[in-house]
């Protein structure tokens, strides 16, 4: 059931103290993703907090790790896929996101044309930290003319309370 499957998940994120920089707690997924049953437990809690967001057409991920659990779960649930991509990796045409990191910039994109005017479609990443890639995200895929359903995450850092870039959309997280 969802509670052992979540256990299960939780047992497997690592976290590696001052990664990638000094006081910053790195919850590494790769265990989660080469464990045999860890990687669908995490597809199943997903689709678990996803239901609320049904019906919905597509899941996107945001590269990277979203595009690891975005897509086996949108095979899970039958909806397609869209790839939020790094800015600079994709051909024209393309609508394109600038965001602000802790140190720098950053920037998305996605194809234009991708989403049919109106389609619904669940954003998730692995990991809602301050929120600014997935406003970044959200943003994109508004301009594409989608519909945003809400926001599934494997992992919320609540201290960081992504969750008020993400102004009203409806945000899940499968651990905290
Ligand atoms: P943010 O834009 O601050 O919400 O950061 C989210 C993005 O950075 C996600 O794509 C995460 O994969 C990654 N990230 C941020 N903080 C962490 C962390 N503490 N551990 C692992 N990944 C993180």
């Amino acid at each position: 059931g969802y509670d052992a499957d979540r256990a299960l998940v939780r047992s497997l994120v690592r976290e590696v103290a001052d990664f990638p920089a000094p006081g910053v707690m790195f919850r590494d997924v790769a265990g989660v993703l080469a464990d045999t049953g860890g990687f669908a437990a995490a597809v199943r809690c997903l689709a678990e907090v996803s239901a609320a967001f049904e019906p919905f057409d597509h899941v996107a991920g945001m590269e990277a790790r979203g595009f690891m659990f975005a897509a086996p779960l949108a095979v899970h649930l039958g909806t397609g896929f869209l790839p939020v991509r790094k800015a600079g990796k994709l051909p024209p045409p393309v609508h394109h996101a600038s965001y602000q990191l802790e140190y720098g910039t950053a920037a998305l994109e996605i194809r234009d044309g991708v989403v049919e005017p109106g389609a619904r479609v669940l954003v998730l990443d692995d990991i809602l930290a301050t929120g600014g890639t997935a406003s970044a995200g959200v943003d994109l895929l508004q301009r594409a003319g989608a519909e945003v359903v809400g926001l599934v995450f494997l992992m919320e850092l609540p201290e960081l309370d992504g969750r008020a870039r993400l102004g009203d959309h409806r945000v899940e997280s499968v651990l905290d």
